[in-house]
């Protein structure tokens, strides 16, 4: 049979295609494994003991977006996974539904011989989707999500490839907010029974290294948080990095533990309490529905996509889709939250008295000392108005109190005019006189 290399970078054509193999997509990806040079010698990570490990991909109830987000990621990339080029990161072997290139037995043969411990190398589980109750199914012959099938046409349903393989993983994985908390299909009135892996598993399951289960939510998740999070865990295995630190629900606490409103782009607007009225206007969003300061999520600081766009960067409210409570808790998402009635009226009566005043300093660090001095402004682009009585006053207190204990105030001021420009120096004298 004629053989396939996988896309490889040009960059390191050969080292890839030595690490990642041909692929045949008659047999199983696990058995192609095997046939490589056995144990911990196995090609893959460029540094540690574990070569290669498998990632076991398995779907609920899922619309596919996290499958989607996380081949969007960068920081690290899907194939920088695959191919092993991250030292220390052992090489993960991917067993995915949608993005696998086996199909039929030969895909399924990986998971059984996962079921198995037929692999000769560690796995990791990661669910997408929540999972339903398939006894509710079961009542009338049906099911509700399945991947394959023992005997045509009894499929196995994704939960039995949960209860068989969990046990065996280094890790499970959840990811997304369906898979962490239940999400969507979870939310009021479904009637699949549906639950979060957590919920599933139970509170006393631990992977075979002693793990409870991983949460990286999300609807969809930030791809990076899930890919890094992967790789984390992954220096852990491999005794190159410590175990990366999870908050109390199982969340990477360095990606989760600060909100959406902590970092937002427009969090300088509320805290001048200038609010949005319309979607589209640039200011803060939370009196037209925005959940972001009680919201757990880091997508504002790291963008949806190679650190571009996310919600409230291009203009949506958060709709708290990282939390527990998504989306019961925060319905109906066109109203604003009870809160704001508090917290907003507040930000706007502070604002309301400290926004003149950042107006005033603003105007005069608009303004070289020299145009103090000269009482002109040599702009061609438009009039700027000399500065009032009432704003020199302003400016003087505000000085006297930023220079107090500072030493010489005059000396900072007056590098402006001696600073290599080619103007007229100011000098110190001149400088306090200007005032
Ligand atoms: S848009 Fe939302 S997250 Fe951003 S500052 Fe306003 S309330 Fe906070
Ligand atoms: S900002 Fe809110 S709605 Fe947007 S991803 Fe984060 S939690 Fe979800």
């Amino acid at each position: 049979m004629e053989e396939i290399r996988m896309p490889i970078s040009p960059a390191a054509k050969d080292a890839v295609a030595e690490r990642v193999g041909p692929i045949d997509f008659l047999t199983a990806s696990a058995e192609r494994e095997l046939l490589k040079v056995p144990g911990a010698d196995r090609e893959g990570a460029l540094l540690g003991p574990i070569k290669v490990v498998h990632a076991f991909w398995l779907a609920g109830m899922s619309c596919d977006g996290c499958t989607v987000a996380v081949t969007g990621a960068t920081a690290p990339s899907v194939e920088d996974l695959l191919t092993g080029r991250l030292p220390g990161v052992p090489r993960v072997v991917l067993h995915h539904p949608v993005t696998s290139v086996e199909s039929g037995h030969a895909f399924i043969r990986n998971y059984e011989m996962a079921a198995n411990g037929e692999l000769n190398a560690p796995y990791v589980i990661i669910f997408e989707g929540s999972v339903p109750d398939e006894r509710i199914a079961a009542e009338s012959g049906g099911y509700w999500c399945a991947m394959g099938s023992e005997t045509i046409p009894k499929p196995i349903p994704t939960t039995s490839w949960l209860d068989r393989m969990a046990p065996g993983a280094a890790a499970v994985i959840a990811i997304g907010t369906c898979a962490t908390w239940g999400g969507i299909p979870a939310a009021y009135g479904n009637p699949t029974g549906a639950m979060s892996v957590m919920d599933y598993l139970g509170k006393e399951y631990r992977s075979a290294l002693g793990l409870p289960v991983v949460n990286v939510p999300g609807c969809s998740p930030v791809g990076d948080n899930f890919t890094e999070t992967v790789a984390a865990v992954l220096l852990f295995l491999n005794g190159y990095g410590p175990l990366p630190e999870f908050d109390d629900l199982g969340r990477p606490a360095w990606l989760f533990n600060q909100t959406v409103h902590q970092r937002c782009v427009r969090a300088g607007f509320y805290e001048e309490g200038t609010f949005a009225e319309h979607y589209g206007d640039p200011e803060c969003l939370v009196e037209i529905g925005c959940w972001g300061p009680v919201v757990q999520c880091n997508i504002t600081s790291r963008g949806a996509i190679n650190h571009v766009g996310g919600c409230m960067n291009t203009g949506g409210i958060c709709i708290g889709c990282t939390m527990p409570g998504f989306p019961d808790r925060f319905a109906p998402f066109y109203k604003r939250p009870p809160g704001t009635i508090v917290s907003s009226a507040a930000a706007r009566a502070v604002g309301t008295f400290v926004r003149p005043l950042r107006r005033i300093t603003m105007d005069f660090q608009n303004r070289e000392p020299r145009w103090d001095h000269e009482q002109t402004v040599p702009s061609g682009w438009g009039n700027i108005p000399a500065p009032n009585a009432l704003e020199k006053t302003v400016h003087y207190f505000y000085e006297k109190m930023q220079f107090t204990g500072s030493g010489d105030r005059a000396a900072s001021q007056s590098g402006n005019g001696a600073n290599g420009s080619g103007a007229r120096p100011v000098g110190a004298g001149e400088a306090g006189e200007r005032r």
